[in-house]
């Protein structure tokens, strides 16, 4: 079998030389374990926290240990009564062709529910994060207005359409014209504007103020930098902040957004009454099988729209995640394994 393993510890944006392509034995499954062929594995931005050896709120991955991931596949031997070879199934098996796990740790996948990819993206971790964080901290009421960016990506196209059934006005914020266009064609939102052609957070904020006539209610926080500077003043008052993400310091600069600053962002906090909850979904999966109860069948009727963006080969999927990281995907990033 095939797997990318992280060979070193990146300092800013990861590149090509912090993995290393191996071939190593396929595991044999031992007592109450279920080997599985992998067909899909998901590709995230949580991944480059695990690059650190930073504490945090999950251990780093050891240098030559193998790539966090979720991934499904074919169950190819058990030695669990609750799965048989020809299963589907998900489960946090890493950056590899094949993984092995107990079955407790594996989440069958239901046919019903659409084709296996969806257990990546929008019905999976990604869309789930979407809904928890939006309902349980942004607390969404009818003539509100939202703002997220990373708009058309899993977590915020899930907040952006939610919202609008909910009987928001969605205001989402984008990299390029191409993905502004889907924003609001494919996911509803009553504009997107395009993060990439302002130069600092002053100008984003004007067109901003314009696109939320009424301020800003909930801003859902996937990326933090310009965009949280340039929503922080338009905030209403009791408006709400899941922060969910914060990718635009994932590599650790700053860059354009040095201007903003602690005081500027705790005196909106505090005179304009603000909840800012910040959350991690690996904490609340008690709620998945809600989520899957709601969402699930939006999902089978096309109510709820996704767009996966599917790189060929685990030898590939370092670039993907690295283009990631910048904007290069195109919705769910996810790698085709076979
Ligand atoms: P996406 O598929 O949307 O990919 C990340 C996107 O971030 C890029 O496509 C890009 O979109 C945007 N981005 C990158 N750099 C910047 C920047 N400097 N400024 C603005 N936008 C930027 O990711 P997900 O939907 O999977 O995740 C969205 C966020 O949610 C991330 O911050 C992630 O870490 C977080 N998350 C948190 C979880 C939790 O438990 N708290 C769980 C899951 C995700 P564009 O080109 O449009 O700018």
């Amino acid at each position: 079998m095939q797997r990318i393993a992280l060979a070193s510890r990146p300092t800013g944006a990861p590149v090509a030389e912090n993995f290393s392509f191996e071939s190593v034995a396929i595991p044999i499954a031992k007592d109450g374990e279920v080997l599985v062929k992998l067909h899909y594995m998901s590709l995230d931005p949580y991944m480059r926290g695990r690059m650190d050896d930073a504490k945090s709120y999950a251990a780093p991955v050891a240098i030559g240990g193998t790539m966090e991931a979720g991934a499904v596949g074919e169950v190819i031997s058990s030695n669990s009564p609750d799965f048989q070879p020809g299963d589907f199934a998900f489960g946090m098996f890493g950056w590899a062709s094949h993984g092995c796990l107990p079955a407790n740790q594996l989440q069958k996948l239901d046919p019903n529910h659409g084709p296996i990819t969806t257990a990546l993206g929008v019905l999976g971790m990604p869309g789930f994060t979407g809904w928890h964080g939006l309902n349980t901290y942004g607390k969404p009421k009818a003539g509100e207005t939202l703002v997220v960016a990373a708009a058309t990506g899993p977590v915020g196209s899930m907040v952006g359409q939610l919202a609008k059934q909910a009987g928001l006005r969605t205001v989402g914020i984008a990299g390029g014209a191409e993905k502004c266009a889907l924003a609001t064609e494919k996911f509803g939102f009553d504009i997107c504007l395009d993060h990439r052609a302002y130069a600092d957070a002053n100008s984003l904020r004007k067109d901003l103020a314009v696109a939320c006539p009424d301020g800003i209610d909930i801003y859902f926080e996937n990326v933090a930098g310009k965009v949280l500077e340039a929503v922080i003043p338009l905030m209403n008052p009791h408006g709400r902040i899941p922060v969910c993400g914060m990718i635009s310091w994932y590599g650790g600069a700053q860059g354009a957004d040095a201007t903003l600053t602690a005081p500027m962002i705790w005196r909106n906090i505090l005179v304009k009454f603000l909840s800012v909850n910040g959350f991690i979904i690996m904490n609340h999966f008690d709620q998945y099988p809600e989520f899957l109860k709601q969402v699930g069948p939006m999902v089978a009727k096309g109510e709820v729209q996704y767009i996966e963006d599917i790189a060929e080969g685990l030898e590939n999927a370092p670039a993907a995640f690295m283009a990631m990281l910048k904007g290069g995907n195109m919705g769910k990033q996810i790698v085709k394994l076979i």
